[in-house]
């Protein structure tokens, strides 16, 4: 707010019976200026940061689908590996059934027909969990096609707005170079020691050296200016000073 009143007030110099200090109407440029440099150039800090911002978005995607992939090899390993043990337990079975014509007494029998059962019981098993792995391999099929979208997505995404970001980037940079020289003329044309007053109060007073009095109020530091000074900056002849935070004063209608 206080930027835009300022930048609005630069080019007048004459308010009715107002007369704004010369002197004091060059620093009011030069702040102008200063607050559009200092405006940019806090655009151009923040552009890398929004950039990654928006990387670390489509590196997300990138990763959800990664670890997708992941897992499905991780799956498919885990089927074939429960594959192997069926067809071993087969084999294994195969083998225990031909023993059964072997057997002579009565507890080897019921030894080997339970190691058959167990193996019976093992397969089974075994195929259950591959039937029901595939299910999920399949669930998972289908959400990686649903990823690769997002991340395609997201990549587009990515590298439209960070072309935007670098145009913006390019139009600040550009108009922080027009502002600098600018400010390099006005700065040239101001009187040494006032200069360096303005450059000493808007180090310690945040970027607003020059500020306006409204109702008798310096609306820098919200104190009341008395009337006699009031009256002084009115003529325009000196440059006043506020009294509480030494900010160079001016006065509008
Ligand atoms: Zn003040």
């Amino acid at each position: 707010m206080v930027v835009d009143k300022c930048i609005d007030m630069m080019h007048f110099s004459f308010f009715g019976d107002f007369r704004v200090n010369i002197d004091v109407q060059l620093l009011i440029n030069l702040q102008s200026v200063d607050l559009k440099i200092a405006m940019l150039k806090g655009e151009i800090d923040a552009v890398p940061g929004e950039i990654e911002e928006l990387r670390q978005e489509f590196l997300k995607a990138q990763k959800d689908l990664q670890d997708l992939l992941d897992e499905m090899d991780q799956d498919e390993q885990k089927r074939k590996s429960l594959e192997r043990t069926v067809e071993d337990e087969k084999e294994a079975l195969a083998k225990s059934k031909l023993k059964i014509p072997e057997v002579k007494t009565n507890k080897e029998y019921t030894a080997l027909l339970s190691e058959i059962e167990n193996m019976e019981k093992t397969i089974y098993d075994t195929e259950d969990e591959i039937l029901n792995l595939m299910e999920l391999m399949e669930e998972k099929t289908t959400l990686k096609k649903e990823n690769e979208g997002v991340v395609k997505r997201e990549n587009e995404h990515f590298n439209k707005l960070k072309d935007q970001k670098e145009k913006e980037l390019a139009e600040f940079n550009g108009g922080l170079e027009v502002e600098t020289t600018k400010r390099e003329q006005l700065a040239d044309g101001i009187k040494r020691p006032l200069l360096e007053q303005y450059e000493r109060l808007k180090q310690a007073r945040n970027g607003i050296a020059v500020m306006n009095v409204v109702e008798s109020v310096c609306q820098g530091c919200h104190m009341t200016i008395p009337p006699q000074v009031v009256a002084e900056i009115m003529t325009g002849e000196e440059v006043i000073n506020c009294e509480h935070c030494n900010r160079i004063l001016f006065i509008t209608p």
